[in-house]
């Protein structure tokens, strides 16, 4: 059965290509009815903080990519957090040593330095030249007495590592290009290339889906895990690995994390659904079918193949971002849509609530706010004129609306609107005939009108607005506007 991880380090806030792997290894798992690990590699306390940490958490709960084992739920493999399973590390470590498989390198940096550059002016390979692995007991002495101290160093193998990447076919690796490479500092903190594989091989992972950055380690990996087997540590399979597509945002460059579009948090705080920002970053390298971009997540988890990720790289698209979001506005039922809004209808975003917030006017207006928003952040700014005592002062929306002749077409408006009926089709009527006579098509007829009224040049359908405002103050704004 399909076993994956979702295994971030918690530095920093949640962005969008971490949220891609977890969403990929989430829909595997689903469509496999396999199991989703969640596992906290957070063993470099430089760099760690327990509120990266949080944040992770949280992002996953709130997108709904639930986990099976791993914190707060549990699981045969616990703990899940690395920074508690340092005894294990040790252990793992000292066995990898005894039989061989790795050994304590005494390099220091400087030197590692010098040989590089020597090795590179003369077009050899660069890595690690294996100098430490094989120390006579006389050199070792030596060198503790120079005081140095040593690091644990895994040994590659000496032939090619071959295997079948699941997004990207056949791919070998040649010893030259991995050379050995450190799992244990010199102040006995085990390395992300000891713990990872460790901790898969223990936990009986199947599946490694993970981005393309990683590809490289790999080979290492691979070489690990066989080590592992034998010495027993781990079930003893390999998994199979798939290397998730590069993200390129702006200028065709790789989407860093210091690019605020990247941050998690920007969609949350702008009103992305869930629905909609999963849609959009399972695009970020896989499609359901070439025509249909638009899809829940139940139909992302049922067609779900890692055999159909791309391996070229994906364009971040933040406007593709928000037609799909608004598309799944759309598709919400009124009361999920209000229900929706709520966070945005409250302070901070709203400070004139709760006192003036009034359901049934929301209600009203709510099904024209839903066919119109692409994120739900816009909300606020959409319905305020409804619960202000008067409209927002937007001194660049006046000048842009108010023109020359506007004092008069906004009397004839008044006039007309103080007889009509108080319904949409009636008050668009009224300002039709309010624009006739002064000349002017309903565009600019109604431009001042939706000023005085809501304080913007843009917004809901207007005689919407006004029938959900009520006879009283849309004329009373008038009014005011004229005054
Ligand atoms: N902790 C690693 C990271 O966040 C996990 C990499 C992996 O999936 O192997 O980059």
């Amino acid at each position: 059965t399909v076993r994956v991880r979702f295994c971030p380090s918690p530095t920093g806030n949640p962005h969008v290509g971490m949220v891609r792997t977890a969403l990929f290894n989430w829909a595997f798992a689903r469509h496999h009815g396999g199991t989703m690990v969640f596992r906290i590699e957070d063993t470099d306390a430089a760099r760690d903080s327990e509120e990266s940490y949080e944040q992770l958490l949280d992002a996953m709960n709130w997108l709904g990519l639930d986990w099976d084992e791993g914190p707060e739920v549990g699981g045969p493999h616990e703990p899940y957090r690395q920074s508690q399973r340092m005894d294990i590390y040790r252990d793992v470590a000292a066995k990898l040593l005894e039989s061989g498989h790795a050994y304590r390198c005494y390099c220091t940096t400087e030197e590692l330095d010098e040989r590089r550059e020597a090795a590179r002016a003369a077009g050899r390979p660069s890595g690690y030249d294996g100098k430490c692995r094989e120390v006579t007991a006389e050199q070792k002495e030596q060198y503790e007495r120079e005081g140095r101290e040593p690091i644990v160093r895994f040994r590659m193998p000496d032939e090619p590592i071959t295997f079948t990447d699941l997004v990207r076919g056949e791919l070998t690796f040649t010893p030259e290009n991995v050379p050995d490479y450190g799992i244990v500092r010199a102040n006995g903190a085990p390395l992300y290339t000891l713990v990872n594989p460790v901790d898969d091989a223990l936990m009986g992972i199947t599946h490694v889906l993970r981005g393309e950055d990683l590809l490289s380690s790999t080979p290492r990996q691979i070489a690990l895990y066989r080590a592992l087997a034998e010495i027993g540590v781990g079930s003893g399979t390999l998994p199979e690995f798939g290397h998730l597509p590069y993200v390129m945002g702006e200028g065709n460059k790789k989407l860093s994390k210091r690019n605020p579009e990247s941050s998690l948090n920007l969609y949350r705080e702008r009103g992305f659904l869930r629905e909609g920002l999963l849609n959009y970053l399972s695009l970020l390298g896989w499609s359901l079918s070439a025509d249909r971009d638009i899809f829940t997540v139940e139909e992302l988890v049922a067609a779900f193949d890692i055999k159909d990720v791309n391996a070229n790289p994906a364009r971040f698209d933040l406007k593709k971002a928000e037609a799909l979001n608004a598309e799944h506005i759309r598709r919400l039922d009124v009361k999920a849509f209000m229900d929706a809004c709520a966070p945005w209808l409250k302070a901070p975003f709203a400070p004139w609530a709760p006192e003036k917030f009034d359901q049934a006017q929301f209600e009203a207006i709510a099904p024209h706010a839903q066919t119109r928003l692409t994120v739900l952040s816009d909300i606020t700014a959409n319905v305020d004129f409804l619960f202000l005592d008067e409209p927002v002062e937007d001194e660049a929306s006046w000048q842009k609306a108010m023109k020359e002749g506007s004092d008069a077409l906004l009397r004839t408006a008044r006039a007309k609107l103080a007889e009509a009926e108080w319904n949409a089709d009636a008050l668009k009527a009224a300002v039709v005939a309010a624009g006739e006579e002064h000349g002017l098509k309903l565009g600019k007829a109604q431009a001042p009108v939706r000023v005085a009224v809501t304080g913007r040049t843009v917004g809901l359908p207007l005689f919407e607005s006004l029938e959900a405002l009520g006879r009283e103050r849309t004329l009373a704004r008038v009014d005011a506007a004229l005054a």
